[in-house]
């Protein structure tokens, strides 16, 4: 288990991968430090500020909205067109006793995604004027977790498997909910490369 707090300390870093500690040097632009030993990446020089993060957050925000309250699919049976918004499928799958299913995704794909953007909002907002938010610490520790568990990527490769699968029982259409989920697959991707350690250099405790 790795652990969740900075491995970045009094100018230290330390692997992630096989806990050697090398003096830390500032990185030139596009720069990527590597363990000499394991060669896992160390460090990489950020390419975004803040002020792009929150963009960027506030962009996934956006389309995030549209992905939930748009359709995501039509199905057409006996001419009758029958369209579903994400929940609209939550809410069946619920129906139909798959709860374990309905749960899973609930959280990978509403909740947790949620969680993360605003938790991102939150410490991006703080950051732009080089200040911790309260809550900070607790803030980047549960991003760190949230980290493997947006499933988002998951969600459209299967939706799309499952679209061309039932277009020879029904007339499927793909509606403008699963290209909204694809946008945000595309930018939670980006959100991935983020290393957020940045966050501890750029960023002071706030007095008073
Ligand atoms: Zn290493």
């Amino acid at each position: 288990m790795g652990t969740a707090t900075p491995t970045t300390t009094a100018g230290l870093l330390i692997c992630e991968h096989c806990d050697t500690v090398y003096r830390r040097r500032p990185l030139a632009r596009g720069e990527v430090a590597c363990c000499e030993r394991c060669n896992f990446v160390l460090e990489r020089h950020p390419r975004l500020g803040p002020d792009q993060l929150l963009a960027l957050t506030a962009t996934a925000m956006v389309v995030f909205v549209q992905a939930n309250v748009w359709p995501i699919v039509t199905l057409e049976l006996n001419g009758r067109p029958s369209s579903t918004t994400l929940w609209g499928t939550i809410i069946t799958m619920w129906q139909q006793h798959a709860e374990v299913v309905a749960v899973l995704a609930a959280l990978t794909l509403f909740f947790f995604p949620l969680l993360k953007m605003t938790l991102f909002g939150w410490v991006f907002w703080f950051a732009r004027r080089g200040e911790r938010g309260p809550g900070f610490r607790g803030a980047m520790i549960a991003l760190h977790y949230l980290r493997p568990w947006t499933m988002s990527e998951v969600f459209v490769l299967g939706a799309m498997v499952a679209i061309v699968k039932a277009r020879v029982y029904f007339d499927v259409v793909p509606d403008p909910g699963i290209f909204a989920y694809g946008a945000l697959m595309l930018l939670i991707t980006v959100f991935g490369t983020i290393d957020l350690r940045q966050l501890w250099d750029v960023t002071r405790e706030r007095r008073g």
